[in-house]
């Protein structure tokens, strides 16, 4: 654990690919309840969600695991206690349910492969299926099992429903709510963060805008883009749309870079909003007052 208690921790990360940074000066913990990393295509959720699994160096700043930098981690440890939880569909269509499942589990440990089926609620006869046999949702659950198969602290998931209808949906954050496991979920959809995250950051082009509380960011938004992000999303429910505008407008490039699909924009954002503390959350607005009372 870090000295705050966090299993994983990002300091002042900057990263990219090549010399182009796409996350700038990030600064969390992944510590206990559930961490929500919140935005849309290009907010850099999934690259620093990369980092955290240690497949990306950090241009600059540290993620540490535990008390140690994680590139100097013992990598073993560091593989038992950090899991992904990929899309159903990195499973390999040729091989049964039960060896995707064994392969995960240390040698001595094959015979669990029924019980963590169990685990996910799958019936263990589904062993001997191949993936393009079950389900979307059996599938999800057969990747949530491997994950488990070697007793993770942490699950990193990447929108772990976004392929799958509303009631299988609900189900898989059923499942996911019931385990004791810790997780960061990387996603779009503010509805799946209400439910399985304590804590919620809101990325936008590479920045956080946004941390605190999940349920005081969604009730009370601080920042025009998690407002946004809030509206588009109503409720819990199928793969929603994209706040609108989210695809067509790029960041601006000087001063706030949410200026240009802003509302309340006004002269004072050229110049860009640092983070600061503001009713139980941080919030990188310079606005952020009349957000919370409008
Ligand atoms: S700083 Fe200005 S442009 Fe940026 S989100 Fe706040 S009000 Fe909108």
């Amino acid at each position: 654990m870090t000295s705050t208690g966090a299993l994983l921790r990002a300091e002042r990360v900057t990263l990219g690919y090549g010399r182009r940074p796409v996350v700038h000066d990030v600064s969390l913990d992944i510590a206990e309840g559930g961490v929500g990393l919140i935005g849309e295509s290009g907010s850099g959720k999934t690259t620093l969600a990369r980092a955290f699994l240690g497949l990306l160096s950090p241009m600059s700043g540290t993620i540490r695991y535990g008390d140690r930098p994680l590139h100097k981690a013992d990598m073993k440890a560091f593989r038992r206690d950090v899991q992904p939880v990929f899309q159903a569909e990195a499973l390999d269509p040729r091989m049964r349910v039960g060896r995707s499942v064994a392969e995960a589990l240390p040698r001595a440990a094959r015979s669990r492969v029924g019980e963590l089926l169990e685990q996910v609620g799958l019936d263990p006869a589904l062993a001997d299926r191949r993936p393009h046999q079950l389900s979307g949702g059996q599938r999800q659950r057969v990747v949530i099992a491997r994950a488990l198969a070697v007793g993770p602290r942490l699950l990193i998931l990447d929108e772990p429903t976004s392929a799958l209808d509303v009631t299988v949906q609900a189900r898989i954050l059923d499942l996911l709510a019931s385990l004791e496991t810790e997780r960061l979920l990387i996603t779009h959809n503010l509805a799946v963060v209400r439910r399985l995250c304590r804590t919620s950051h809101v990325l936008f082009a590479g920045r956080v805008v946004e941390s605190g509380p999940t349920s005081e960011l969604l009730s009370n938004p601080a920042h025009p883009y998690t407002r946004a992000l809030r509206d588009a999303v109503p409720r819990l429910g199928g793969d929603p749309p994209e706040p609108k505008g989210a695809t067509e407008a790029v960041p601006a490039a000087t001063g706030c870079a949410f200026r240009l699909r802003c509302p309340l924009a006004a002269p004072v954002c050229e110049r860009p909003p640092e983070p600061r503390d503001l009713a139980g959350r941080r919030v990188a607005c310079h606005r952020a007052e009349d957000v919370l009372s409008s």
